[in-house]
């Protein structure tokens, strides 16, 4: 049986299922339109394209961690209070939010709205993408015009269902001049599809994801004219480059199935391979996002010098056809 005919049309009409909740999105502006690029969120109502297999395929992967939290919140010895996809909608202007999850008690049933945004990850950053914060600060906004009274404040939970790893970067507290700032954003957003404005392009980290990106600006470089030993070299970079990070996501695939049947402690050899597997214990670390929000005064005393370096990036020029 060939699974392969039917996949792409199948996973195209899962995604269609999965994102009725969020109505139509040609009629309204949403959260993550503000927090990302411009231009993207232009051309996708203007000039929709279907996403790719290997997208949806991601976008599934979210729906997928929230179902895991949903299952893990109700599992708990104590009644939580929250829901699950809330809509916000600006009481004026075609602006909506949705929230993955609103908890509406913190865990001594003190009245605290909480807005969690999850997010779907193959390795979890160090610190939480300018994206992630400005959609959460957005929603924690919507949620203040919905609620002007009481506690509000949020946590983006990014989940790695790989490794098997969740980690909460918390903290976060409506904030009226960053709201006001993304509510800007948000008319001109609005301006730009009613072709009162130009879009702008804001790369990011979602820009590999983009159908956008053939013909995007902010990805083009001006065309020069390399002396032949410097291109081959270039070529020879990115081709070890390229093996590298495949070899590296391989080798990730490997360790976390090698880790699975050693367990956290491990020592062995076979005829041909010595293994062993030694935990390193959790420990503390400053969040730097939380020390500047909360003790703005001190975070300036705090920093030191980094040095700089310089970073060089090779990839092969796709060819027109
Ligand atoms: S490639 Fe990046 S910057 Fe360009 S439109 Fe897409 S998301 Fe925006």
């Amino acid at each position: 049986m060939n699974l392969y005919p039917f996949f792409e049309s199948a996973v195209l009409e899962m995604n269609r299922r999965q994102s009725e909740s969020l109505g139509d999105r040609t009629q309204y502006i949403g959260s993550s339109d503000v927090a990302g690029c411009t231009r993207k969120a232009a051309l996708q109502r203007k000039d929709p394209k279907s996403p790719s297999v290997p997208t949806l395929l991601k976008f599934a992967r979210g729906h997928a961690a929230e179902w895991m939290l949903d299952g893990i919140f109700q599992s708990s010895s104590t009644k939580l209070h929250y829901d699950r996809q809330v809509e916000l909608k600006h009481p004026d202007m075609p602006l909506k939010a949705h929230l993955d999850f609103l908890f509406y008690e913190d865990f001594d049933g003190n009245p605290e709205l909480h807005v969690i945004e999850v997010k779907s990850v193959s390795g979890i950053p160090d610190e939480p993408y300018p994206q992630w914060e400005d959609q959460l600060h957005y929603q924690l906004g919507m949620l203040r015009l919905q609620y002007p009274k009481g506690n509000i404040g949020g946590s983006v939970l990014a989940v790695d269902l790989n490794a098997g790893e969740v980690h909460q970067f918390n903290g976060f507290q409506y904030d009226e001049a960053v709201f006001n700032y993304l509510y800007c954003r948000a008319l001109h957003l609005l301006d730009v599809l009613n072709d009162h404005d130009q879009p702008q392009a804001s790369p990011s980290h979602l820009c590999s994801y983009c159908q956008y990106r053939q013909d995007c600006p902010a990805m083009s470089l001006p065309k020069i004219a390399l002396p032949p030993e410097i291109e081959a070299l270039a070529g020879k970079y990115a081709e070890l480059n390229s093996s590298r990070i495949k070899a590296e996501k391989e080798l990730k695939a490997i360790r976390q199935e090698l880790t699975d049947f050693t367990g956290p402690s491990f020592k062995g050899q076979s005829g041909r391979f010595s293994l062993q597997v030694t935990s390193v214990p959790p420990s503390l670390t400053v969040d730097a996002g939380l020390l500047k929000q909360q003790y703005p005064q001190i975070y300036p005393t705090v920093l030191k010098q980094k040095s700089g370096y310089s970073k060089l990036e090779v990839k092969q020029v796709k060819q027109a056809a």
